[in-house]
């Protein structure tokens, strides 16, 4: 696997190995005061006023949700392409997910169709700033106060995202980040909410531990033991130290990151432009884009290579590629449960079907850059 480029991987220096071994040395490993500074630290990168950290973004998402309070039957809008956890989440929640199309060429929520499904028991949406790209959200906001909804950004690839001079996630009633192992700020598993709502933050934070009141998280310190109480039946959400400890130095280097993502972005784009197939569309003015996924589209109509023969291909080459993401009407338990139909989505759907997610970490050297574009294109040129 040596010489194998692998998709999503993560860029980690001395810094975060460094201070790893210092929470291992200090001996703390759960959540404790690097989580805190991580958290701050997101919040002011953010400009949002309090956030919380938590082991995953799905965690972030079902807490989110639940703060819905959702009743039988009320409905949350998201994208039909997107995570599986964006949907997961809303049914945990006890709440139904209603999808909309995408756009074909910005491949975020059709924003157009938005209204037409909103009914008398929708009370939230989803928007997924797909691969980084920051959604409408002038559009998006303006319904939402027309229908009394809350608004919960996916900002799963969206950490860099700025749209019109805000930052994505401080958008919207809530922001949910992922930190998952291939994303742009990598810690393995983690995950954070950030909200100017300093009640609904609290209140989360309290689900997030079991359900524990609010001193029971800083329970074990020199000014006396305190009992916790118990105040719901919470959750096991909390992001210990050792991954904030990663965090804090991954947030660090994110604009040095972007910068790199962003070079290999136009050169995919440059170097691309003469094959048979979709590249992502030119970048809305007045927004930051944060590059997390390089998707092509391969039509089977153009390009004479069937979508999973370009995979297997790449992957013969030793190249990682993933595919982000089929359709979510696509999945059979959604269909089974929701009586989905890939036909409605036929945006969402085709985009499924036809997309590659090729490297774009900041790790990848000039050497697997130009073996990624002549294998690229020696594949689609049928040589
Ligand atoms: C990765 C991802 C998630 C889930 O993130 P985790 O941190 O792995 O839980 C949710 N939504 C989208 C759009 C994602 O890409």
């Amino acid at each position: 696997m040596e010489d194998f480029i692998l998709f999503g991987q993560p860029k980690i220096g001395e810094d975060e190995i460094n201070e790893v071994i210092d929470s291992l040395r200090k001996g703390w490993l759960g959540t404790g005061p690097k989580s805190k500074r991580f958290e701050q630290d997101f919040a002011k990168y953010k400009n949002s006023k309090f956030s919380l950290a938590l082991n995953s973004c799905t965690a972030g998402l079902h807490l989110s949700c639940l703060s819905l309070e959702l009743k039988p039957g009320d409905e949350v809008i998201t994208t039909a392409m997107t995570f599986c956890a964006t949907v997961n989440t809303i049914i945990h929640a006890g709440g139904r997910p209603v999808l909309v199309d995408i756009d074909p060429l910005t491949w975020n929520i059709d924003h157009n169709k938005l209204e037409k499904k909103i009914t008398s028991k929708t009370k939230a949406i989803i928007p997924v700033h797909f691969a980084g790209r920051a959604c409408d959200m002038d559009v998006i906001m303006s319904i939402s106060e027309k229908y009394n909804l809350k608004v919960i950004e996916d900002c799963a690839h969206a950490i860099e995202t700025i749209y019109k001079g805000k930052k994505a996630g401080a958008i919207g009633d809530m922001g949910v980040f992922s930190f998952y192992a291939t994303k742009n700020l990598a810690v393995g598993e983690g995950g954070m909410i950030i909200s100017d709502n300093e009640s609904l933050i609290s209140r989360l934070k309290i689900s997030a531990l079991h359900g524990m009141s609010k001193d029971a998280w800083s329970r074990f310190s020199d000014d006396g033991y305190k009992h916790y109480k118990v105040e719901m039946a919470g959750f096991k959400y909390n992001m210990p130290d050792i991954q904030a400890s990663i965090g804090i130095h991954q947030l660090k280097k994110i604009d040095k990151f972007a910068l790199k993502r962003e070079r290999i972005w136009n050169l995919y784009m440059q170097e691309f432009k003469n094959l048979p197939i979709s590249l992502p569309c030119k970048i809305e003015s007045n927004t930051t884009h944060a590059f997390h996924l390089f998707n092509i589209c391969l039509d089977q109509n153009k390009t004479h290579i069937k979508r999973d023969v370009f995979l297997n291909k790449m992957n013969y080459n030793k190249i990682g590629v993933g595919v982000h993401y089929e359709s979510i009407p696509s999945h059979p338990y959604y269909k089974r449960k929701f009586n989905w139909d890939c036909k409605d989505y036929p945006n969402a759907f085709k985009f499924g079907n036809e997309t590659v997610s090729i490297p774009i970490s900041p790790k990848l050297t000039d050497n697997e850059l130009d073996k990624i574009i002549s294998v690229t294109k020696s594949i689609l040129s049928g040589k």
